[in-house]
């Protein structure tokens, strides 16, 4: 077997294709190298090596020694060096890469293959000695910190003692000399931590290094990242040794990452950071303020640092070509990472990179419209639930602001919350529903659980590239970065702002789009949708088939709709309009009367209250399909709970109170929700539909005069499970409409059909579906009662679930495809059996979930229907499911 992939000198063994085989960042150094780009010669070991370390108690496949050590040879050819050999000196890096970048995995471990004998070499060959154990306790540490477990802080506590005595502020200002005192205290304390010296042999810290990639996949991080992501353990990690070059060989060496377009906004710009003197993380993790590439970006920022363009023009004219070739290559956005060493540049990475909603609409349309990817490829790079974070809010602009401080617009979107110093806290506080906003010096992985509980995140250290903002930009979550004016004191547990105190728990505001920091919460704004955003949506509705509806009862939720774009309601819900103050007295008085006399007495107060709600909605969708369900839940829920409440209705009914909480009794039952409901009611209490169908019909008469446009109701019959059911409602819908008609003298057309939501009715749909005109899957209660799972109680032991492994996907969020999506597929075969192009469309929650949309496209479904602000979604996954 093949275990070891080469690249270098302009070919290699793999290609960009070869992710799963070789991980992202193996793949696309490959596909660099074959592009003639400058890429340091290397090697990947490949995810087979992983797996097959993880089904052998952590050992390797007999083969691989010898394909390391050739690759090495190989890798040395090319660089005209040799791994450990102090006279050719050939130093690597050991680079983790799976399919998906992650963090959490183990940190990149640089200039490996030093010891106390080949820095002196490299002192020697280089020409500078601070060159040379700058490296050294670089890989000391990094190395002492990945591979031997060694805590990160009690090197930087050696560091920052140091510094404090020669009184310094960069670690720039070190000489060889002070590198070299430092190297020996490093030493003494990595021998005093592990009882045996620091590893002196090249080839023992090189298979150390791989062993430490390959164990870090199982690491508690690693886990849950991929937990959160969805991603399989069985896929691995490669490994990549690398040739080192250096951007810490003085003032003409440099390192730096970059996106060949703005990752915030999309715009077609070179975007990115560098550091001169510097080398691998430095520029990530903050250690000295970043400089930018492009002078255009140096002046918009005002800093008075020079660019890359202006430091060292030749260097960048060239990363230019080589940020454009790649960008044409990949089709798409490149986020890169590269070093310069001696003026020489050299190419370490790219990916396809991250970036916000908004940018990624904006590169998608630019794209399309420069000619690069089509119309359906540009759709289908917009991730559907991205689309959640253009929906947020944003400040007021006309609100006050009391700003207390400033940083880097690093993720846009505004959030308020109280100030929490611990991810743990974070998380803590989200539990009890508290909002909050995580504010920290700087993010690193291990805070991921506390920046995905809490609303937005604020740190004081760090550029636009720093892990705050990366990370945040990527769960779409607002996210203020290097806010330095700010002093953050975790143990006091303060933060000080221009002079003001703040403590955990007060309440503050951050605006990802300006950086700024304000106290006390503000007021927000609905975002408004359009430019990219609607071109993309555009697209989008020329390529589905599928309808999108929304779920929606109130005015207010159906104007939303058509706000973004929904093209009928999916699901009126009836029972929502009563639950208003005025109303439910009247819905009480029904629901407690045992007379049916009195019961129409009460419904007629409520006929004309639905009748308007009615004649509202069907003029706001003036012309679209309206579908409403008919009342749905158990009675009980209606029913007064409090003693004031019982006692209004009493007087109300003219009745006493104790025969009012005796009916209540008797109304109780054991599992409401497989109780009397649905069309069950309309069963028990013919009345209650008739009252419903009147005034359906009423509004629709009404609303086609006033608008002039036809109103066809669709008019849907809850929880049926035997066709019989159906055929019983369906008669008093029929009867009611023929009155209607004849009282009014009008025509109309509308349609009958039923919520398929129990098993019983999906197995025997074909004779439903010679009654009704239309299914509707109602896929929560289906789920519900396919799993036979309360799906009000199901949160904790789903939870419990998932973590354990038991189930991948809480059901009740995507539909289970292989269950409730099998009694969906035969529910349509079978509806359409019997009624030729039977109307189809889903209703439950899952309408708006992409995973679920794309299934709904399978099955053939005319359309979905979500709430409200899930429509943009729901009509890019459609579009995405059609392509
Ligand atoms: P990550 O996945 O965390 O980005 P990388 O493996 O890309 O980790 O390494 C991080 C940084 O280390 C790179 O961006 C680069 O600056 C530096 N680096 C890695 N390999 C080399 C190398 N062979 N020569 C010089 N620098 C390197
Ligand atoms: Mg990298
Ligand atoms: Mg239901």
């Amino acid at each position: 077997t093949k275990w070891v992939y080469s690249f270098g000198d302009g070919r290699a063994e793999g290609r960009a294709s070869d992710r799963n085989l070789l991980g992202g960042k193996g793949a696309n150094l490959a596909e660099m190298c074959s592009l003639g780009l400058p890429v340091p010669p290397g090697f990947t070991i490949t995810t087979e090596v992983c797996t097959y370390y993880y089904s052998n108690e952590r050992s390797y496949p007999a083969e691989l020694t010898a394909q390391v050590e050739a690759a090495l040879e190989e890798m040395g050819k090319i660089a005209d060096r040799k791994f450990g050999d102090p006279a050719k000196l050939l130093l690597v890096s050991v680079r983790s890469g799976a399919r998906a970048s992650m963090p959490g995995m183990m940190d990149t471990v640089l200039n490996l293959g030093l010891n106390d004998e080949t820095v002196e070499a490299l002192a020697k060959d280089s020409g500078d000695a601070r060159f040379a154990w700058d490296s050294y306790r670089r890989f000391i540490q990094m190395y002492g910190n990945v591979v031997l477990n060694i805590d990160h802080d009690i090197f930087e506590e050696i560091l920052s003692d140091e510094k404090g005595r020669l009184g310094y502020e960069l670690d720039t200002e070190f000489t060889a000399d002070e590198w070299r005192e430092v190297v020996a205290l490093y030493k003494e304390k990595v021998e005093a931590e592990i009882d045996r010296p620091f590893p002196q042999d090249p080839r023992e810290q090189l298979w150390g290094a791989i062993g430490a990639v390959f164990s870090s996949w199982m690491n508690p991080r690693a886990m849950t990242y991929r937990r959160l992501h969805d991603i399989p353990a069985s896929w691995g990690t490669a490994v990549n040794v690398q040739a080192m070059v250096f951007g810490n060989m003085g003032e003409t060496s440099a390192t730096g990452v970059a996106f060949t377009r703005n990752p915030s906004t999309g715009e077609k710009a070179l975007y990115g950071e560098f550091l001169v003197n510097a080398q691998g993380e430095d520029v990530v993790a903050g250690i000295r303020t970043p400089q930018s590439l492009t002078e255009r970006a140096r002046l918009e920022s005002g800093s008075d640092k020079p660019s890359l363009e202006k430091v060292m023009p030749e260097a960048f004219a060239t990363f230019v070509q080589v940020a454009d070739k790649l960008e044409a290559h990949y089709r798409d956005m490149q986020d890169l990472e590269f070093t310069i060493e001696r003026g020489k540049l050299w190419m370490l990475q790219t990916r396809s990179g991250k970036r916000t909603t908004r940018a990624a609409l904006k590169i998608a349309v630019d794209m399309a419209n420069e000619g690069l990817i089509t119309h359906e490829e540009a759709v289908c790079r917009i991730d559907p639930a991205s689309l959640d974070q253009l929906l947020h809010p944003t400040l007021d602009p006309d609100a006050p602001r009391d700003i207390v401080g400033t940083g880097l617009p690093a993720s846009p979107g505004a959030a308020t919350g109280q100030i929490v110093f611990s991810p743990d806290e974070a998380e803590e506080l989200k539990s009890h529903g508290v909002k909050t906003i995580l504010v920290r010096v700087e993010t690193s992985p291990e805070d991921i659980h506390g920046m995905h509980a809490a609303e937005g995140i604020l740190t004081t250290r760090g550029g636009m590239t720093s892990h705050a903002a990366v990370v945040a930009r990527g769960m779409g979550k607002p996210c203020v970065s290097g806010a330095g004016a700010l002093r953050v004191d975790y143990k006091a547990g303060t933060m000080l702002a221009l002079g003001r105190t703040f403590k955990k728990g007060d309440i503050i505001t951050i605006d990802g789009a300006s950086g700024q920091i304000l106290a006390g919460r503000v007021p927000m704004r609905e975002p408004s949708l359009s430019g990219d955003f609607s071109i993309i949506m555009e697209w989008a509705d020329e390529i589905r088939r599928m309808k999108v509806r929304a779920n929606a009862e109130t005015p207010l939720d159906a104007r939303t709709a058509r706000k973004f774009g929904a093209e009928g309601i999916g699901l009126c819900r009836t029972e929502h309009m009563f639950f208003n103050d005025e109303r439910i007295l009247a819905m009480r008085e029904m629901i407690l009367s045992d007379k049916e006399e009195q019961r129409r007495m009460a419904l007629a107060k409520l006929l004309p209250m639905q009748r308007a709600d009615f004649i509202e909605l069907f003029e706001i969708m003036a012309g679209l399909p309206v579908t409403i369900r008919l009342l749905d839940p158990p009675l009980h829920e209606f029913l007064p709970k409090t003693e004031e409440e019982i006692n209004e209705v009493a007087q109300a009914m003219g009745v006493s109170a104790d025969k009012l909480k005796e009916r209540t009794e008797e109304l109780h039952e054991f599992n409401p929700m497989l109780g009397n409901r649905g069309c069950r009611l309309a069963i028990s209490y013919p009345e209650i539909a008739e009252m419903q169908a009147r005034a359906i019909f009423e509004a629709a008469v009404a609303a086609a005069k006033s608008t002039g446009q036809p109103v066809i109701p669709e008019v849907m019959v809850p929880l049926v499970g035997v066709a019989s059911e159906l055929t019983y409602v369906k008669k008093i819908i029929d009867d009611v409409a023929k009155e209607v008609l004849a009282e009014s003298g009008a025509e109309l057309d509308y349609l009958v059909g039923t919520m398929i939501e129990l098993p019983r009715a999906a197995l025997t749909a074909d004779t439903i579906a010679k009654e009704a005109e239309f299914f509707s899957f109602g896929t929560n209660d289906l789920t519900q009662t396919t799993f036979g799972i309360s799906r009000d109680d199901a949160g904790p032991f789903l939870e419990t679930y998932r973590k354990k492994g038991v189930i991948e996907q809480d059901p009740f969020i995507s539909l289970d495809v292989d269950g409730v999506g099998a009694l969906v597929k035969i529910a349509a075969e079978k509806g359409r059996s019997t009624r030729e192009g039977i109307k189809l469309g889903i209703c439950g929650e899952h309408g708006g979930d992409p995973a679920s949309i794309s299934f709904c496209e399978t099955v053939g479904l005319d359309y979905v229907s979500c709430s409200p602000f899930r429509v943009p979604i729901a009509r890019l996954s459609a579009a995405q499911a059609a392509c």
